[in-house]
This record gives structure tokens, C-alpha cells and sequence, in this order.
């Protein structure tokens, strides 16, 4: 077993190189594992290899973006097309007109879309449309959950049990967050349809948008409940103000993502990851009438918006390539394979007595080292122990041939084979068992 951090001295050796340029050698802070991350050296269906040449089941495809893994012949060969022909240019391309039709064909909430370059930014022109067309300052969110690095969407985003009241307090994430978009950001209560009622019969009037994640990963991954997503458009639709799904990570679980699931239809959706075939790409789609705060054809547009790489051919194609292969079938494969997962790590803990759950839908899971329910934010909190339970989780998977997200993310791809199923539960029940018997 290639033990974590033994077994990894080439991984050791690029950090102490990288942490000379980088602070803490490090570009992205989710990718950072103390004390150092492997570096990845190349994939190849559901696999990584890292640069000592350990291989892993990746269950993390880059922050659930790799739908596909690694190295699908399309996407490759859609990229490998374009490259000659040019890879960003400051005019259109039918590639943009094509990735467009596919997403708004799928999304029968989405007349109009407009591509960025990340989710972040895709958040970030939803809640900037939702001002612009209400005229309206306040943006509604749920506590602890995470809609990208962007001050507005980070608020509230680790609140800490020292700053718990009855409500949320909108508190700052990163240091030099502005009061004013404290003021601005009204953190609620994930799945409670009083305590929104209670927001919107206090300051309705000035609230642009509600800021949704149907199944908020960092609040969880704890599935909204249908009757509260239909109060909220309820709610948010009698004071005038606009539902933003942000389906950056839930549009991979289903054809028309998690509002198809749950069968709502939002004023505004976030998207990104996947829809951009392992490129950088995001976008903000919905109504025509909310989406013509961006329209040019009138003069200066009520919302200007560019970015110098946006909807760059590149992305486009490998985008709509990686769509096109992503069939209904594949969606059944996924969810396949992601229930016998979550019912086998569910058993698992069950087996060796260890407090935990696992929790998720379609391609997505997670770990919870509690065995009181879930509901929310606050209740999946680690305390220090289980932020250990997690470390050594995280850890021993690597050294049994799985990556996963420190804070115990899983995201299957469609190359996944129930054998390889089989294999990353072997792997999880292994760590789970060592975990137990270290009580
Ligand atoms: N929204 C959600 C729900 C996300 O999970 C993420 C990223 O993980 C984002 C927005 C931001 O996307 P990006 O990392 O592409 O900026």
C-alpha cells in the first residue's frame, strides 16, 4: 500500500519547490492537505496517477467537474480540432451559439444564457442580475453553504458555533470583507420555511435574489426538501424578488439538473464545472426578461459583461462535446453506481460500530462522522474529533488507492465500472474499520 506520506517523495519534494514561488506552495486552498498534497502527474478514465507513480480511483474529478474522468475520446478530439484553428479570439464563435442551445434545450427554465469563465463568476452575474433587474441591494443565502469566492456569495459561508444565535449571523469568511456586504448578505437556515417567511416579512422589499444550492456541499450535501425549495419560490415570488439556483455542482445530477429533479423552475441558474468539458467555464442562464439586463442590442445593457477568455472556442467545444456524451443512460449509470456506494458505506459503518452516515444523491456522496441526523449546516459542524476522523480517513484512502476530498466529498464518473465500485467500497470499509478499532 503506497502509505500517505511515505510513499510519496517526488509529491514532497515539488512542494518544498513550490512553496518558494507559491505562499504555502499553494494556488488553491481546497487542494491543500497538510503536510503537503500529491501532485498529479496524468489521468485516464476514472484514475490518476500522482508523480511517483501511485495510482488512485479519483472520487474527487477535480471538485466534481470531471464527469467523465479523464481523457475522453470527444472531449479530447473535440479540443485537439480546435487548437489549430485558434483558441481565444475577441469575436464570437458558433461554438458559444451551439454549447448555448444544448444548456437551454436542457433547462426548461433557462431562455437565455451567458458563459464566464468559473462558477464563481457565474454566481456573481446571477446575483448581479438579480440586483440590476429588481434594483434591489439584498441577496438572500443559506448558512454555510458555498457559491465560489466571491465576497457576496462567501458570507456566512464558516460561521462557527461561537457565533450561533437563534438566526445566522452574516458573518465574513475571508479577512477585509466590507460591512457593507455584511448588511447586504441575510443568512438563513438551510430547509426551514419559517424562518424565511420571518426574512421576508422583515425586509422583503429590499431582497434581489435567494441564493439556492439544491444539495449545498459544504452545508453538507443534505438534499433540499421539495416543499421548501416550492415555499421559497413561493415566498420570494410574492415579495417581487427572483430565485437563483446556483447548480455549479448539482447540474451533474440529472438532465436538467436538480431543478429537473425537484421539478422547480428558478428565475436565474449558476452553472459551471462540468458544463465546460475540464475547462475553466461557468455561466448564468434563466428568464428572457431577467437575462435582458445583460442585452447590448439597446445601447449600454442595464448589466455590462465580458472577461477576455469567455466562451472561448476551447472551452465551447470541449463543453458541448462532453455534454453530448453525457446521454440519460450515463445519468442511470451514475446513479447506479452512487446508490450502491452510499449503501455500502452506510453498512460499513453500521458493521463496525462507528458513528457516521453517508448522505448524497445520483453521483455524489458524502461522509458525516456523527450518527445524530443531518439537516443542516450546523449539525454536520465537525468538533476536533472529527476533523481527526476525517484527516485519517482522507489519508488512509490514499494509501488504499483513492482520492477523495479532505472534508469527505465523493463525485463518480461516467468511466466508473461496478467493479471499480466494488473496489473504491473495499477501500472505504477498510479505513472505516481502522477507524473503529482505534476508538
Ligand atoms: N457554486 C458552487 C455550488 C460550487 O461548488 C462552486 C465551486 O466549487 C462554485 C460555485 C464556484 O465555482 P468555481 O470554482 O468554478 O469558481
Amino acid at each position: 500500500m503506497p502509505h500517505y506520506p511515505d510513499a510519496m517523495p517526488g509529491s514532497k519534494s515539488l512542494f518544498e519547490r513550490a512553496k518558494k514561488v507559491m505562499p504555502g506552495g499553494n494556488t488553491r486552498t481546497t487542494v491543500f492537505v497538510d503536510p503537503f498534497p500529491i501532485y498529479a502527474a496524468r489521468g485516464e478514465g476514472c484514475r490518476v496517477w500522482d508523480v511517483d507513480g501511485n495510482v488512485y480511483y479519483d472520487c474527487i474529478n477535480n471538485f466534481t467537474s470531471m464527469i467523465h474522468g479523464y481523457t475522453h475520446p470527444d472531449v479530447a478530439a473535440a479540443v485537439v480540432e480546435q487548437l489549430p484553428f485558434g483558441t481565444a479570439f475577441g469575436a464570437p464563435t458558433l461554438s458559444e451559439i451551439e454549447l448555448a442551445e444544448l444548456l437551454v434545450d436542457r433547462l426548461p427554465s433557462v431562455d437565455r444564457i451567458r458563459f464566464t469563465n468559473s462558477g464563481t463568476e457565474g454566481v456573481m452575474m446571477a446575483i448581479k442580475a438579480a440586483r440590476a433587474f429588481t434594483g434591489r441591494p439584498k441577496i438572500v443565502k443559506i448558512e454555510g453553504a458555498y457559491h465560489g469566492s466571491y465576497d457576496f456569495a462567501e458570507v456566512s459561508l464558516d460561521s462557527s458555533p461561537s457565533n450561533w444565535g437563534d438566526m445566522p449571523r452574516s458573518t465574513p469568511y475571508a479577512m477585509g470583507t466590507p460591512r457593507g456586504v455584511l448588511d447586504d448578505v441575510i443568512a438563513v437556515p438551510f430547509n426551514d420555511v419559517e424562518a424565511l417567511r420571518a426574512v421576508f416579512a422583515a425586509q422583503g422589499d429590499s431582497i434581489a435574489g435567494v441564493l439556492i444550492d439544491p444539495m449545498p456541499n459544504r452545508a453538507g450535501l443534505i438534499p433540499a426538501r421539495r416543499d421548501y425549495l416550492r415555499a421559497m419560490v413561493e415566498i420570494a415570488r410574492a415579495a417581487g424578488t427572483l430565485v437563483i439556483f446556483d447548480e455549479v455542482i448539482s447540474f451533474r445530477l440529472g438532465w436538467s439538473g436538480a431543478q429537473g429533479l425537484w421539478g422547480i423552475e428558478p428565475d436565474l441558474t449558476a452553472l459551471g464545472k462540468i458544463i465546460g468539458g475540464g475547462f475553466p467555464v461557468g455561466a448564468v442562464g434563466g428568464r428572457a426578461d431577467v437575462m435582458a439586463v445583460f442585452d447590448p442590442t439597446r445601447g449600454k445593457p442595464a448589466l455590462p459583461h465580458g472577461g477576455t477568455f469567455t466562451a472561448n472556442p476551447v472551452t465551447m467545444r470541449a463543453g458541448l462535446a462532453s455534454m453530448r456524451a453525457l446521454t440519460k443512460e450515463s445519468f442511470a449509470h451514475l446513479d447506479t453506481l452512487g446508490a450502491f456506494l452510499r449503501e455500502g458505506v452506510s453498512a460499513s459503518f453500521d458493521r463496525h460500530g462507528l458513528a457516521g452516515q453517508c448522505v448524497g444523491l445520483g453521483s455524489l456522496f458524502k461522509v458525516h462522522f456523527t450518527s445524530h441526523p443531518v439537516t443542516d449546516y450546523r449539525s454536520v459542524y465537525p468538533g476536533q474529533a472529527e476533523h481527526r476522523r476525517f484527516d485519517t480517513f482522507h489519508k488512509g484512502l490514499l494509501g488504499r488507492g483513492v482520492l477523495s476530498a479532505s472534508y469527505g466529498l465523493f463525485a463518480l464518473s461516467t468511466p466508473m465500472t461496478q467493479a471499480d465500485a466494488r473496489s473504491i467500497l473495499h477501500a472505504i470499509d477498510d479505513i472505516l474499520g481502522e477507524i473503529a478499532a482505534q476508538r
